[in-house]
């Protein structure tokens, strides 16, 4: 794969791509350090530029016009998903596995867009239903927002988060401002550019690339932004909620999410879930498996049986079609994940399995004996370890469970109804999957998390496009 150098796409223009060196951002794959590509960094007067020509467009594209872009390109991506899985791995040192799972999410993103633009949520309420009523009827009907989306993305699924927040803003007839990571704008800007061959109007999508510290504030405070969309970390999205003034503001941040293994449950199962929960996307998913809490009567068999499964977790070159997992996003983030694994170490915890370091590439690695005190388990560890703490009943576990400043998801592993009630009604989370891992979801169901995880609006295909559109009612006297 030779460098791409890329533009910007102010609605849908590229701007920017012979930029000197200082005025680039160079991605660099994870694995090789091999230069796979530079995006320009955009200055503050091309950002506002995108935001006024996003202002003054109003689209009018019909529910079956929209539907038939989000098709077409979901399309696109099915028949591209190798070069956007080998674009993906280049630039986030995924395993190519791993990418080409999320290149399916991304479709299937696009096709529940395509099909949930058909569908029209309006209400009808007739008012002659108390004493003083009125042979009247109330309506409700959506409208795209007043202003501009402003939508910002992490780097762990480089075009899976993005498509989450691009295809409710086309679906709802909105124009949106994205700004991707800067570790891996690449996908993004390929994501729009099957977008804009898929007939959207180019005006309703401008990805802007660049240095956070230059152009973030304005991407916040822009009097054209109406709302901003946010996924990542909790520093930034408690800075942007400070930041945002009288704006609305979707928050998707970190996770801590626990696999809860009862005594009665198949160690067989829970053993896979917890490891594909904490190694699948290199550990880097927000509803990864960040805390293995297991019932003390079946602590040693479940512990064995994730050692095993870890040592045989291949892990390696990313591009490699046998490898499970490849690099996490850069070296600083593997040696983050390496010194938290010594301090539990040197705090009593017992390494079990991995803890092997090569640049970005860290081995899966299994810790027992983990007190919920440990900086490893009590914040968020974004990346391939499974650190086991043990309980002895459900109420330990759910103080547990509940012991952290997170509020994604978890994964109960039982058949028992009551001890299933029990969780669902007292963990404080958005999710409770039983016998599956956190990470469970169709794109289309609700999905976000409370606490420090969100503020408990949700995404999701459907409920993204509810916040993306302000709700009239009107009344008629029929
Ligand atoms: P991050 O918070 O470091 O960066 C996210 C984005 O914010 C990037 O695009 C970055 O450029 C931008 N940014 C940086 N400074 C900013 C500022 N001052 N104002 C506005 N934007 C700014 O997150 P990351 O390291 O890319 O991603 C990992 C985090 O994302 C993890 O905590 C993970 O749990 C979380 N995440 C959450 C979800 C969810 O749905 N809840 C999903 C995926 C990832």
């Amino acid at each position: 794969m030779s460098p791409r150098h890329e533009a910007l796409r102010i609605a849908g223009e590229k701007i920017g791509a012979d930029r000197a060196p200082d005025r680039c951002i160079e991605v660099r794959n994870p694995y090789t350090r091999e230069l796979v590509g530079t995006v320009p960094k955009a200055t503050l007067e091309e950002v506002r530029q995108a935001f006024q020509i996003a202002r003054a467009h109003k689209s009018a594209l019909s529910r079956f016009e929209r539907s038939n872009i989000l098709n077409r390109a979901a399309a696109a991506v099915r028949t591209r998903s190798a070069e956007i899985a080998a674009l993906i791995t280049a630039e986030s040192g995924l395993s190519l596995k791993d990418s080409r799972y999320e290149a399916g999410r991304v479709a299937d993103v696009l096709m529940f867009g395509a099909n949930e633009c058909l569908k029209d949520d309006g209400q009808t309420f007739s008012c002659d239903i108390t004493p003083h009523g009125r042979k009247r009827r109330v309506h409700t009907q959506r409208e795209p927002l007043l202003g501009v989306i402003t939508a910002i993305t992490p780097f762990n699924h480089p075009m899976n988060q993005v498509a989450h927040k691009v295809v409710p803003a086309v679906a709802t007839n909105n124009r949106m401002v994205l700004k991707p990571s800067e570790k891996v704008p690449l996908s993004a800007l390929l994501f729009a550019d099957i977008l804009y061959e898929a007939g959207l109007p180019p005006e309703m999508l401008s990805v802007i690339t660049g240095d956070p510290h230059e152009i973030a504030d304005e991407l916040l405070t822009h009097p054209a932004v109406d709302l901003i969309t946010f996924t990542g970390g909790v520093a930034i999205g408690k800075y942007i909620a400070s930041k945002a003034g009288y704006r609305r503001v979707v928050l998707e941040l970190g996770g801590n999410d626990p696999i809860i293994v009862m005594d009665d449950a198949d160690l067989d199962e829970a053993s896979t879930l917890a490891v594909q929960g904490s190694y699948k996307n290199s550990g880097q998913r927000c509803t990864a498996v960040k805390r293995l809490l297991v019932h003390e009567q079946v602590a040693e068999r479940f512990t064995e049986l994730v050692v095993d499964k870890t040592r045989a977790w291949a892990y390696g070159d990313p591009s490699d079609e046998k490898t499970e997992m490849g690099t996490v996003i850069d070296e600083a983030a593997a040696r983050l994940f390496e010194a938290r694994v010594d301090e539990a170490i040197a705090q009593g915890a017992r390494l079990l399995a991995g803890h092997r370091r090569h640049g970005a590439l860290y081995a899966p690695t299994v810790l027992d004996r983990v007190d919920p005190a440990m900086t490893v388990v009590r914040e968020e560890t974004f990346g391939p370890v499974s650190p086991i703490i043990r309980f002895g009943s459900v109420d330990e576990a759910i103080r547990i469970a509940n012991g952290t400043a997170y509020g994604l998801s978890s994964s109960l592993c039982t058949n028992r109804l009551d001890v299933i009630r029990r969780f669902v009604d007292e963990l404080q989370v958005g999710t409770v999957n039983v016998r599956e891992v956190p990470g469970y979801r169709l794109e289309l169901t609700p999905f976000g998390g409370i606490k420090d995880s969100g503020l408990g609006y949700k995404e999701g295909v459907q409920e993204a496009m509810k916040s993306f559109t302000n709700l009239k009612t009107y009344s008629l006297p029929w």
